[in-house]
Parts: structure tokens; sequence; C-alpha cells
């Protein structure tokens, strides 16, 4: 644990570096409060121990300063002070310390106020640990690892926005594996479930830093690519398509098998007057999907509104 002190005494600073080195801490020096904040901003060292008059910044607007900022995680404050009146004390709380304590202080009482803010601080680092997990588990899929259709759609109406914004192209990609119910029957459900998080890992691996991927349904995946038109994502689902028929999903008693999936492409373009929502573009691309799957299997069609017209 890392503890920032803040003093303009260099005397007092000295004493708390022996004490808190030799208490196990490492620490971190500061002679006034713009140092200390520049160096907190940089390190965001989680313990500060700070002096209130200080020449340049003094300890209420440092502390006024962290907790201004907007960092995720949480700082705890001592005030270390030779003020000593209620009203300082006070004052000191409403700025923001954590805790007060006044000079000359005794070692032991210091350090049992540090082992109160460690314990606040690891209850806050598991209680957003905990969070991050809940959050994970909101907005993943289990099987597959990916986004979940819920986090997905989130992410696929904020960049349709954009893209109107923009006036930039937007493709979907909707893919579903091909007789996926035999690789069940065949192999059970739990290699069923390897098969699902392989084409999974194929398409986290094989989609650019800023296309969303996740788990629509069943065995159906969808791909949202940014700034993409329709030739585009036509070549980026064809790369699909040869990436997952050459993933192998190893069978427990040796040997592997491989599946291979259709993927239907649709795409909104900027169109005066044509407004796109998110369903019509689903329902696209889902219309692709159906041909290729009419079509032979194995393969990728682009949506096409005539065709469509005809073999409905
Ligand atoms: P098609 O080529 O027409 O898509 O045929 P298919 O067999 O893939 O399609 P169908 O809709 O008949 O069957 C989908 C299968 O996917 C049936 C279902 O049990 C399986 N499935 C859906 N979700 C999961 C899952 O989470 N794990 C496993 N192992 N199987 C799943
Ligand atoms: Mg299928
Ligand atoms: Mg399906």
């Amino acid at each position: 644990m890392k503890i920032l002190i803040v003093d303009d005494d260099p005397v007092l600073r000295q004493i708390l570096q022996t004490y808190l080195s030799r208490a196990g801490y490492e620490v971190a020096l500061a002679e006034d409060g713009r140092v200390a904040w520049e160096m907190w901003q940089k390190e965001h060292t989680r313990l500060i121990i700070t002096d209130w008059m200080m020449p340049v910044m003094d300890g209420p607007e440092l502390i006024r300063r962290v907790r201004g900022a907007s960092f995720p995680h949480y700082t705890y404050i001592i005030m270390l002070t030779a003020k000593e009146g209620k009203s300082d004390v006070i004052f000191g709380l409403e700025a923001g310390a954590d805790d007060y304590l006044t000079k000359p202080f005794n070692t032991g009482e210091l350090r049992a106020r540090i082992s109160i803010g460690e314990r606040i601080l690891n209850l806050e680092t598991n209680l957003s640990q905990a969070l991050a997990r809940m959050e994970e588990l909101a907005t993943h899929d289990p099987v597959t690892g990916l986004l979940n259709r819920r986090a997905l759609y989130t992410h696929a109406e904020a960049e349709l926005n954009r893209a109107q914004r923009d006036r930039k192209p937007l493709s979907f990609v909707m893919l579903d594996i091909d007789h996926f119910k035999q690789v069940n029957d065949q192999h059970g459900h739990l290699l069923g479930d390897k098969a699902l998080h392989a084409v999974a890992t194929t398409l986290a691996q094989n989609k650019r830093p800023y296309d969303w991927a996740g788990r629509w349904g069943g065995e159906e995946f969808l791909l949202v690519l940014p700034a993409t038109d329709s030739q585009e994502a036509a070549l980026v689902a064809e790369r699909l398509r040869v990436s997952i028929q050459e993933t192998r999903v190893p069978l427990p008693n040796g040997g592997a098998i491989s599946v291979q999936a259709s993927l239907g492409v649709a795409t909104s373009t900027f169109e005066p007057g044509k407004a796109y929502t998110l369903d019509l573009l689903v329902h696209q691309a889902d219309e692709a999907l159906l041909r290729a799957k009419r079509e032979g299997r194995n393969r990728v069609c682009v949506f096409d509104s005539k065709s469509t017209a005809v073999t409905t």
C-alpha cells in the first residue's frame, strides 16, 4: 500500500517517511498541495496524509481537487495539522477529509487511523470488483463469453444513431450455424457448447476492434460493423465463413469436428428521407440469412429487396 505524504516541513516528511516505511508502507513525498496534486493525477495514490497550511496550494484545496476529480476509485485522506480548534476540524472534514489528526501526533494513533483507511479502501475495492463481475454477468453470455443480446442491442442502437448523424453506412451480419442440431445429436450438448464457444472465439478474433459481436440467441450471432458498406461487409462475412469452417472443435476421445455457417448481410446507407431502424436492419439481415440457407447453406447472402420480394 502506497501513502502520499504532503507537508512543507522537511523534518516532518522525513519522520513520517521513516516511520511508515518501517511499518511496511511504500511512501511518496510532496512538499506542497500543487506537487501532490500533480503526483496524484499520475499515480492515484489511494491514501493521502496532508498538512493544512502549505505554500502554493494548501491541504483543503488539494482535497477539494481530489474529490472533484472523476477517478473511479476512492482516495482516503487524513488531515494532519497544527490547527486544532473545533471549527478547524469541521472545516477540514467539510473540505472532504476522511479523518483528522493534530500535531504533535502519536505514532500509534496515526498507525491505527491509517488502518481504518485501509479497511475502507479494501471494502471499496471488493465492492467495485463485485460490481464489475455483476456488470460482466449482465452484459455477457456465459457459454460464449460474447455480448448477450440485450447488451449488443444497446451498442447497435448507439452505432445506428452515430451512423445516421455522421452519414456513414452501418452493416449487420447475422450468422447461424448450419445443421447445429446434428452436432448436439451426434456428440452431445456439452460438445455443442464447445462448438458455440469456438465459433464465438473465431468471431472475436476476426472482428475489428471497433466492431461489436454478440450472441443473438441459440446458435445465432450478430456482428455490427460501423462505417462499413455492404460490399465490405460481404467480404468480412466471407472471411468469417471461411475461418469458421477451418476452426477445429476437439472431441474428448481424440479427433475433431468443424462446423459451417450461413451469413446474411444488411446495410443502412445514408439516403435523404430514408430512416433505418434497428429492427428493420435485423429483419433484413435475417432475410438474407434465410436466403443463404435456402440456397444451400455455408454461404454469404447480402440483403436485396428485389430478390426477397421474389422469393417470399
Ligand atoms: P439450420 O442449418 O437450418 O440452422 O439447422 P440447425 O440444426 O442449426 O437449426 P435448428 O434451429 O433446427 O437447431 C438449432 C439447434 O441449436 C437446436 C438447439 O438445441 C441448439 N442450441 C441452441 N442453443 C444452444 C446452446 O446453448 N448449447 C447447445 N449445445 N446447443 C444449442
Ligand atoms: Mg442453425
Ligand atoms: Mg438458428
